[in-house]
């Protein structure tokens, strides 16, 4: 399977991230991807950007280096309800809202049925694009529950490569669950590098070795093309117009 984009990662501003736009664009364009969305963690992270970082970030380029440039966002849930970190303008102004749990950023750890039910109304805010790393068992969720609710909200769930490093250790058995599920119930996935320095731009093995190993078809991963990328995009956007 072919990626066209990395739809997921982080530069300098992040706060614990070591490249810049432009590296991560060049990189990107080395190895072939069209399109990246630099999409640096929402303000609870400590250390991260602070919220004026999004308005300028309306200001990049388009086009670096060949290389299409999203301006978006991994937004922190950080309550019970899946309520994320950004005001609600910088969730409407930006290209991509990318939505995760992190440790220390507000929402801590609950029961599996708590941490499912804030991954679930995350799902349901209409700015979400992905949810990120729903794999990660430092915030269990009820994998099934959490496909079949993206399933019906027609959203797309990751399958991040960075958590088969040691980034989130003891990912990968969730991550396969996760695999087998959204086969199984025709759920959109989107297979990420999370880079967080340029040469990790594009790296995308173990999760496509996962995806693989499961006979994932490629019609369901979303950032196989940038048409079926664009179009989920502006897809997103006109069911927001039609809820406002
Ligand atoms: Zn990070
Ligand atoms: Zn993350």
């Amino acid at each position: 399977m072919k990626l066209a984009a990395d739809l997921h990662t982080h530069t300098v501003a992040s706060g614990h991230a070591f490249s810049t736009v432009k590296e991560m664009a060049e990189a990107a364009a080395e190895r072939g991807l069209k399109m990246i969305g630099v999409t640096d963690h929402g303000v609870n992270m400590p250390g991260g950007p602070h919220e004026y970082y999004f308005s300028q970030l309306l200001g990049l380029p388009r086009f670096v280096g060949g290389v299409e440039v999203l301006r978006g966002v991994e937004a922190n849930i950080v309550d019970g309800a899946g309520n994320l970190d950004m005001p609600e303008r910088y969730l409407s102004s930006l290209d991509l809202i990318l939505a995760g749990f992190h440790e220390d950023c507000g929402y801590d750890p609950g029961s599996v049925e708590e941490n499912t039910r804030a991954m679930i109304g995350a799902i349901n805010n209409p700015y979400v694009h992905i949810i990120t790393h729903p794999g990660n068992p430092s915030f269990p969720v009820d994998i099934e529950k959490v496909v079949l609710a993206a399933k019906r909200a027609g959203k797309v769930l990751e399958i991040n490569n960075n958590s088969f490093s040691l980034s989130r250790p003891g990912s990968s058995p969730r991550c396969r669950t996760f695999t087998e599920m959204a086969k199984r119930h025709k759920t959109a996935v989107c297979v990420n590098s999370d880079a967080h320095i340029w040469h990790a731009v594009g790296q995308f093995d173990q999760a496509l070795n996962l995806l693989e190993k499961a006979r994932f078809p490629a019609e369901l991963v979303l950032n196989t093309s940038l048409e079926k990328t664009k179009s989920y995009l502006s897809w997103v956007k006109n069911l927001l117009q039609k809820t406002s």
